[in-house]
Order: structure tokens, then C-alpha cells, then sequence
């Protein structure tokens, strides 16, 4: 069957209430027959559920969507995005191990690489991700992990996974790839050579700034590792979550082709404008990685970025004058959201990384929600006129 059917099919086992839509498992355990199930179902002679931080038919069913969707051979859901982003690399790493990332990442990926999994002994070489040969350079004997976004949050910064699943080839290298920004409509890492694809369900997978969720999808030996890490030590993802993303789950390509549309249209209405330094998205011919972005994504994605002239006075201006738009650090909503990562995202990190990786005070992010375009585009306009 094709992605979009089972992305409304895969459902959980109707009960003998012949639901039609999946209910709520709220329940923390499962019942056996006798002691003697349990104790089968312990053993693994038996399947079942057995206590809902390790499995829940609602969280089952959403990682069964989710793993369709990037063609994994097997997942696992978390609490949050950061949650899925430390798992991944608790599970699979070890003392001593070396991980090369791409500087141009989320902030508290930063954070929890420069200054959590040190402290047992994982060190970390950052390497400017749309240099392939750096990554190759960056290699050591103890090189464990590649870790990237691509699009990057919030410098939209493309990686040619391909080329990058290519300098591991051969190596013990995990490479994982954070997929937020394109969702598995736009781009399939594992297609390209990635073996772990990681989300922030939070943002386009729930697509109504609802819940929070994050999920590791990819190669069973990988999972099966970092599944142990999760159930001994529990950030897993709530049933209620769970049901909410996998609901959303069925509308996930016609959302992220709307989000693409608006997005290009409103990038398109204000390149060029004089009171803008720049505007950044992927499918932009001005996109420094515009070739690459053809390439690899099947279309641009909801988020493009603007650079007031004038910088911080300006964007504190613009946030007060724009009237539909939301100020808030989520993306990946039905409603549009302006967000100023130099103050909020990525204030924890360096003057000079921002700078080099394209974070100034004048930048501001749009996540393009699915407000009428027209109401969207006269909002940026005026906004901007007043400034
Ligand atoms: C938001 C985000 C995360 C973190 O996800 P949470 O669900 O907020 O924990 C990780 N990576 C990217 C690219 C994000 O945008």
C-alpha cells in the first residue's frame, strides 16, 4: 500500500467494541491470565504488553507510522525531541567514543554534546556540516557518531546526506539525522544512507503545537540498544501523545505540502524587500544550496528566515507590529510563528558560533503556519512598512 493509505490504515487491533477510530489507552499496565503469562510474557515466550513505559497499543501504533514513513526497520517514541536526541546517543555510545556534529544545530543538541555526554567521556569534534571533507578530516579511530540537521534550525543550512552516508561507509559509524525540519514527506535519510533518523514530534508530526513527542527511527541492532536505555530509564512518550500525533500522523503529507506552499509564496513576496538584508529558504534560487535542495527535499518547507536591517531594535519592532503571526520558540503549528533564536533558542551558545553558522541579531525565523497566504502576506508587508 502506498504512504498515505497507511498513514490512515495502520491502526491499533480494534477491540470487541468495533471502534472505528483508535481509543485511548490510558492504563500504566497490562493484565495476564495467571502468574504463569506474566511470567511468559517476562521471558519474551509470549508477546504482550506487559507495563506501558516499555509498550502501549497507542504509542505502538504511532511509531508503527512513523517507521512506514522513513522506511526503518524499527523505532521507538520519547517524551520529547531532546529526550529522542539523548536516547539515540546514550544508547548507542560509550565511554571514550567520539561523535563529529554538525555545528549548525539545535541548541540544546549543542548543549547536551558539549556539556552532558562529556562528562562520561564521549568527546565531540563540531565541523561545519556542509563541508563533507570536514566531516572526513574530522574522523578519528574512536569515531562512533555522525549527528546533523539538515535543513538546520534555524540557519537552514542543507547537508548532502547521501555524500555524507558515503564518507562513513565502510566505518563503526552510526550517522544519525535530525529530520524536524524536512518531516519524512520532504526527505527519507535512511534512503540516503542514515542510519537513525531523529524527530521532534513536537513540531510538524502533532502540526498544531499541541504535545510534545520525540521518536528514533533506524536500524534494529541500533534501536534494540537504545530501547534498553529507555525502558531502564523511562522518557517515554505518554499514550495520550502518542494517540494525538498518530491522529495527525494521517494528515502529515497534506499538511507539509501547504506549509511548503505558503512558505515559497511568502519567501517569494518579500525577497528583495529594502527594509530585508536577506531572505533564506531552501527552494529560493538565491538559497546558496538551492541545487542541493531540489535534490534532496520535494519541496522547500514551512520555515524560511528574514534578516532585519537594523537588527535587534528592529525585530523587537516588528514582533509588536505584526498582527496575526504568534511570537513564541515553537514551530511546525497551523498558526505562523516568528521566532528571534539569538534571544530564545540559541542565546546559550557563543557570539562567535552563532556567527558562524548565520545566527545574527537582525535574523528572525517563520515557521509558515496555514493561515490564508493572503492574510499572511499583507501581515509581513504592513509590518515591515511600518518599521
Ligand atoms: C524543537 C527541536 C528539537 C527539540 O525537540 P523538543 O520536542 O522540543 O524536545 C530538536 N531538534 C530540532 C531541529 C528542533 O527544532
Amino acid at each position: 500500500m502506498k504512504r498515505q493509505t497507511q498513514a490512515i490504515r495502520i491502526q491499533a487491533e480494534r477491540s470487541q467494541n468495533r471502534e472505528h477510530a483508535v481509543p485511548l489507552y490510558l492504563t500504566s499496565s497490562f493484565t495476564f491470565e495467571d502468574a504463569e503469562q506474566g511470567r511468559a510474557i517476562f521471558a519474551e515466550e509470549q508477546s504482550g504488553n506487559i507495563y506501558s513505559r516499555y509498550m502501549n497499543p497507542n504509542v505502538d501504533e504511532f511509531v508503527e507510522k512513523m517507521c512506514m514513513f522513513e522506511n526503518a526497520e524499527d523505532g521507538l517514541a520519547f517524551s520529547t525531541g531532546m529526550a529522542a536526541i539523548f536516547g539515540a546517543m546514550a544508547g548507542v555510545l560509550k565511554s571514550g567514543d567520539h561523535v563529529v556534529a554538525s555545528s549548525a544545530l539545535f541548541g540544546s543538541a549543542i548543549q547536551i554534546l558539549t556539556k552532558i555526554t562529556s562528562k562520561w567521556g564521549i568527546t565531540c569534534t563540531f565541523v561545519d556540516g556542509k563541508d563533507i571533507q570536514a566531516w572526513a578530516n574530522a574522523v578519528q579511530e574512536n569515531t562512533r557518531f555522525f549527528f546533523c540537521e539538515s535543513p538546520s534550525n534555524p540557519g537552514l543550512e542543507l547537508i548532502d546526506l547521501e555524500a555524507l552516508a558515503k564518507v562513513k561507509e565502510g566505518k563503526n559509524i552510526i550517522l544519525a539525522v535530525d529530520n524536524c525540519f524536512a518531516t519524512p514527506i520532504l526527505q527519507n535519510p535512511i534512503d540516503l544512507g542514515a542510519d537513525l533518523v531523529i524527530h521532534s514530534a513536537t513540531k510538524y508530526i502533532d502540526g498544531q503545537g499541541r504535545v510534545l513527542g520525540g521518536v528514533v527511527c533506524g536500524k534494529k541492532e541500533y534501536i534494540q540498544e537504545i530501547r534498553f536505555f529507555a525502558r531502564h530509564t523511562g522518557p517515554s512518550l505518554s499514550p495520550f501523545n502518542a494517540w494525538v500525533m498518530s491522529k495527525s500522523l494521517e494528515l502529515l503529507e497534506l499538511r507539509m505540502e501547504k506549509h511548503s506552499a505558503n512558505a515559497m509564496a511568502l519567501a517569494e513576496a518579500l525577497e528583495n524587500h529594502p527594509k530585508l538584508n536577506a531572505v533564506k529558504y531552501p527552494f529560493l534560487k538565491s538559497h546558496p544550496q538551492y541545487e542541493l535542495a531540489k535534490k534532496q527535499m520535494k519541496f522547500g518547507g514551512g520555515i524560511l528566515t528574514l534578516d532585519l536591517k537594523g537588527g535587534y531594535d528592529k525585530v523587537v519592532a516588528f514582533s509588536k507590529a505584526l498582527n496575526i503571526v504568534s511570537v513564541s520558540p515553537n514551530l511546525g503549528d497551523t498558526r505562523t510563528i516568528l521566532t528571534h533564536p539569538a534571544s530564545t533558542t540559541h542565546s546559550k551558545i557563543s557570539a562567535e558560533d552563532k556567527t558562524a553558522v548565520g545566527i545574527t541579531e537582525g535574523l528572525v525565523r517563520i515557521a509558515v503556519g496555514l493561515e490564508d497566504i493572503e492574510d499572511l502576506k499583507a501581515d509581513f508587508l504592513n509590518a515591515l512598512a511600518s518599521l
